[in-house]
This record gives structure tokens, C-alpha cells and sequence, in this order.
């Protein structure tokens, strides 16, 4: 069978990897019977925010690189979708493999629903009920095209119930855990920590990149005073994405510290690590703030709402939005939160092979 893996962005060449990883160990013991294409639109694509990941977690080389970037929503999604739409005629899969939320999964979804090609979307079912997200638009729309939808949780494939779909829909467990037990020990070799001079438990972790802080300069100050306030009293490691990057520049707000270390963005093993090892993780981050559950790492989402209801519901998540009084005060009584440790509502570290397993029943 054939599958076309569409992917273009950070959190997506990370959950395909454990996906291509059970396909090629599914390959060695029959006879290689599913052939995987893999095309990056080019989403993402600086090193450190693309082929850091393609190395460090031994993902094939893209078959096809549609160097698409830097446009608006309406024409990277718009030029995804010619230039997908060509692929797909030309390789004619059996299924359309889309991850998550991004515009390379909407445009994947569209592309081959018109074709006629059944899509099987892994991290189907997520919902934040917030419209103004470009993310959520992506997933309904998505979700609602797809013949296989692969959920991660019992909330995801119970959100999709509520909507009325019932059929295709299977709750597998997280990719992203997957990933994380699998790289967990070698992410423990990492030298990150003595490269930025900190110590385990000595530091927190910061990543912001969601549009509603970014494009928000209100909510973006806010954040970085809350940010330079927390640094006063333990050093704030801050892997900056580009676009956050650009847009504190702009508005001459990115005013770090030897205790607020801005940084490049960190490759997947040394984030593992940086998480792993850090007194908190503050983040917007649907992935990361995952990750700090998976790690048992308490963790601030700078944000509203989140998809990941179960990480808020067992105790490791607070939501404090973006006002710098709300930050600092969660931030304060980060140690009176009552955590349990232990549920797992991200499956077995299996979802990879569920998924596999399905996709082969699908021809
Ligand atoms: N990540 C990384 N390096 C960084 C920041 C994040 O490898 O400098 C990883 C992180 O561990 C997680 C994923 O990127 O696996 C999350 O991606 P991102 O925050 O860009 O997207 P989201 O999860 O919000 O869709």
C-alpha cells in the first residue's frame, strides 16, 4: 500500500517519526509492504526548526518539498493545495496520512478529499471551543473530511461524538508519548544544561508561539514582564520561535537578561531534556505542555483555554492566560497545586502501532 505523509511544521515532523518508525518495523516483518511518501510543504523551515528534527529522529528525507513560507493563511494554504493536489494525482496513494492542526494538515485534507483519496488524521478530535484559533478551524474541517480519525484521548473521540461523528473513530493514545519514552534516555545524554550554565530543578522553561500572545502586543508585554519578574528569582530559559522572535524585534520589546536567556530554538532531544530537568515549564504550547505532564514537571499555560484538558483536570496544568498578575500569582503558589501522579490518559506508548494497524485495514 502506499501512504502520502503530509507534514510542515515542528510538532509534526515529531509525531511522525513515531509513525514512520512503526511502519518500518512493521515493513521488516512483511515483506515491506507499505511504502511511505513524505511531503514537507515547507511550513517550517530554518534548520533548527526543521532539519534538526528530520536528523536527530532518523525521518526519511521528504520525497517532495513544496517550499512553501512566510505567506499569509489564505495563500500558504491556498499554494499547499495546488501544489499537494499535483502530488497526489501524480502518486495516487491509498490514504493521505495529515497530523494535528496547521494549514499543511487543512490543506492536506482538502487536497485529497476532492480527490476522492481517503485521509486518515492522527490527533483527530482536539477541540479548544475558540474559534478565533486558526488552529481549531483546521481541525474541524479536517476531522470532518477524514475517514480515519485517530484520537489521542478519551475527550478527543468523545468531542467528535458530540459533533455527530461516530464512524472511523478509534482512541489509539498520543503519538507524542510515543516519542517521548522512546527518546527519554537518550535526551538524558544531552548537554544542554551545562552549555546554558543551569542546574537540574534551577531553572524554568519558556516557549511562547501561539498567534493569540504573539500577534497581541498587549498579551505579549505582559508575558515578558511576568517573564522578567519570574527571572528575578530563578533563571528563565526562553528557546524563542522565529515568528516571536520577529515580533518582540518589532516592537522593541525583546529585552532579555543573563537570568532571562533567550535562545535559539533547542533540538527535540535537548527540549526533553530541558523540560525534564526544569522547577516549571511555562508555555502556549499545545505539545509542550504535554510533554511537562509526561515528565511530571508542573506547568503555567499562557493561555485561555487548552485542548489538553486531562494535564488541568489531574493537577500538573494551570491556566493563567496572559496577565502578568495572574502569571506571577500562579506562578507564586506553583507548589500548593495537588497533583496526581498516577493516571496516564495518553496511552501506552503504543499509539504508533495502532495506527499502522489500522492504516493497513483501510485498503
Ligand atoms: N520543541 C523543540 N524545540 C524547541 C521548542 C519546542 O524541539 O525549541 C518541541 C517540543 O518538545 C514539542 C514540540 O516542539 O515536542 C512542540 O511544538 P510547538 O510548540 O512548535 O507546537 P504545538 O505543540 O503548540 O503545536
Amino acid at each position: 500500500m502506499k501512504i502520502v505523509t503530509i507534514i510542515g511544521a515542528r510538532p509534526q515532523f515529531i509525531k511522525a517519526s513515531a509513525v514512520s518508525r512503526a511502519i518500518n518495523n512493521y515493513n521488516r516483518n512483511n515483506c515491506n509492504i507499505i511504502h511511505e511518501v513524505i511531503v514537507h510543504t515547507g511550513q517550517h523551515y530554518d534548520t533548527n526548526m526543521s532539519k534538526v528534527f528530520f536528523d536527530e529522529l532518523s525521518l526519511q528525507t521528504p520525497n517532495y518539498n513544496l517550499e512553501i513560507s512566510n505567506c499569509s493563511h489564505g495563500a500558504m494554504t491556498g499554494q499547499m493545495l495546488e501544489k499537494i493536489e499535483k502530488v497526489l494525482k501524480h502518486e495516487q496513494p491509498d490514504v493521505v496520512l495529515i497530523y494535528g492542526d496547521t494549514n499543511s494538515t487543512l490543506a492536506g485534507a482538502l487536497a485529497a478529499v476532492k480527490l476522492h483519496i481517503p485521509i486518515a488524521h492522527v490527533e483527530a478530535g482536539l477541540r479548544s471551543f475558540n474559534m478565533r484559533m486558526p488552529e481549531e478551524v483546521n481541525r474541524i474541517v479536517a476531522d470532518r473530511v477524514s475517514n480515519l480519525l485517530l484520537c489521542p484521548t478519551d475527550t478527543a473521540s468523545a468531542n467528535l461524538t458530540n459533533e455527530g461523528i461516530t464512524e472511523g473513530v478509534y482512541n489509539v493514545g498520543d503519538v507524542m508519548y510515543d516519542t517521548t519514552l522512546y527518546y527519554k534516555q537518550r535526551a538524558r545524554q544531552k548537554v544542554i544544561l551545562e552549555k546554558l550554565g543551569i542546574e537540574e530543578n534551577g531553572y524554568v522553561l519558556c516557549t511562547i508561539h501561539r498567534a493569540e500572545n504573539t500577534d497581541d502586543i498587549d498579551r505579549l508585554q505582559n508575558i515578558m514582564t511576568a517573564l522578567r519578574k519570574i527571572s528575578s528569582t530563578l533563571p528563565v530559559i526562553f528557546p524563542i520561535h522565529p515568528r516571536t522572535h520577529h515580533l518582540l524585534k518589532e516592537h522593541d520589546a525583546l529585552q532579555c537578561s543573563d537570568s532571562l536567556n533567550v535562545i535559539e530554538p533547542v533540538s527535540y532531544l535537548e527540549m526533553l531534556q530541558l523540560e525534564m530537568s526544569a522547577k516549571a515549564i511555562l508555555t502556549d504550547s499545545g505539545g509542550v505542555q504535554k510533554e511537562a505532564f509526561f515528565h511530571k514537571i508542573p506547568c503555567l499555560t499562557l493561555r485561555d483555554e487548552t485542548e489538553w484538558t486531562e494535564t488541568v483536570e489531574l493537577g500538573w496544568n494551570q491556566l493563567c492566560g496572559a496577565n502578568q498578575h495572574t502569571i506571577i500569582d500562579k506562578w507564586e503558589h506553583i507548589n500548593d497545586q495537588l497533583c496526581d501522579p498516577t493516571m496516564q490518559p495518553y496511552g501506552d506508548g503504543k499509539a504508533a502501532d495502532k495506527i499502522v494497524k489500522l492504516l493497513i485495514e483501510i485498503q
